[in-house]
């Protein structure tokens, strides 16, 4: 099928060694606010690569600096907002020092994102075809027709019914489901190397996000598309992501694998957020929420940030604030309790309780 996302580009993304290929790197990002209550850190020293082809699910409390990360990845973030240090590379390029211009050329065509609420990223004065035609003829030398045509075998692509009919539709006249696939459409449709989908499923229903889901799968399986996936949704990072990036205020508290972020996780916030989900095979459906909230970016907690609402937390954790370390399995944390290696939290919770007499 020609002009489809099976047939954007190459699916290679593996090196003639057999090795990863790097497709994106963020090196010590900080970005911050200007506001009332003086300079905010929302993105505060983050840095981590995604690999081509490569499923990351980036995790937290709304609040975390999940988004603003995207955001700066993208070039979006607008005053009184900045990217104030750090580098953002894709492949060979540093994207922080590239003008609008050269940033415009790169958005949409090597990089695109996906919002959770597809109402305020498309326009609603335009035709869905003319949203995705817009984007074709910005980035792709064809004619009229098969700028039409392509942007029709998108919308079908995506899971569209009579597309040839929806191409002619306004957004305010589809379903939730189906102005998620028209952007999702629009993301694809020159083939982004890079997808970033911020909460992509959270304002739809089970079905159709099993079915957006499906969609993001075929996308990466097909066309090695890296997608970098945010969600505060743990179900749906166990069902997309090779790797996992844990955010707490404004910094990563913890990075590893998929399986061994979810079968022991090391950071008490990770290991709180795994209490809170639900899981499929727990009869007796034990919940349990993590004590208070995400706090004030203008006004964040001493040493470490997660203090005053972590169950382990020590003398020391409120006057010192723990580096993020790499353990010998390749994971990092940023917690005391593992400066020396790695700690069974569940073993140390019942340590303490006995401790105290608890
Ligand atoms: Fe909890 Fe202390 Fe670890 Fe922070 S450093 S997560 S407060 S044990």
């Amino acid at each position: 099928m020609r002009g489809g996302i099976t047939d954007l580009r190459s699916k290679d993304g593996v090196n003639a060694m057999g090795a990863k290929q790097k497709l994106l790197e963020v090196r010590h990002l900080q970005t911050q606010f200007r506001t009332e209550h003086g300079l905010v850190k929302s993105v505060d020293d983050v840095s981590f690569r995604i690999d081509a082809g490569e499923v990351l699910g980036i995790v937290g409390e709304s609040g975390c600096g999940k988004s603003v990360t995207s955001y700066s990845i993208m070039g979006l973030i607008e005053a009184p907002g900045e990217v104030a240090g750090g580098e953002i590379w894709l492949e060979d390029r540093e994207l922080t020092k590239l003008s609008r211009k050269q940033l415009r050329k790169i958005q949409g065509k090597e990089m695109a994102m996906i919002f959770q609420e597809p109402l305020t990223s498309l326009n609603p004065l335009l035709t869905v075809g003319l949203q995705i035609s817009e984007v074709l003829s910005r980035h792709k030398k064809l004619s009229k027709r098969e700028v039409k045509e392509q942007s029709i075998e998108m919308l079908r692509q995506v899971g569209i019914p009579r597309p040839e009919k929806i191409y002619h539709s306004f957004p305010h006249e589809l379903s939730g489901g189906m102005r998620q696939r028209v952007m999702i459409a629009i993301a694809l449709s020159c083939g982004p190397k890079l997808l970033i989908a911020d909460e992509p499923t959270t304002a739809l229903d089970v079905t159709i996000q099993a079915q957006i889901l499906k969609l993001m799968k075929e996308l990466r399986d097909n066309l090695n598309t890296s997608i970098m996936l945010i969600t505060h949704d743990l179900g749906v990072v166990a069902e997309m992501a090779d790797r996992v990036i844990v955010m707490y205020a404004g910094q990563i508290v913890e990075e590893g694998n998929v399986y061994d972020i979810y079968r022991t996780p090391k950071h008490p916030y990770t290991k709180g957020l795994m209490n809170s989900t639900p899981k499929l095979h727990d009869d007796k459906n034990t919940l349990e929420s993590i004590p208070g909230t995400v706090p004030p970016l203008s006004n964040m907690p001493s040493g470490c940030r997660f203090h005053p609402r972590c169950p382990l937390a020590h003398d020391q954790c409120a006057k010192e604030a723990p580096a993020l370390e790499k353990l010998k399995s390749g994971a990092q944390v940023r917690c005391w309790l593992h400066q020396e290696g790695e700690v069974d939290l569940h073993e140390e919770f019942k340590r303490r309780r006995t401790a105290i007499g608890g």
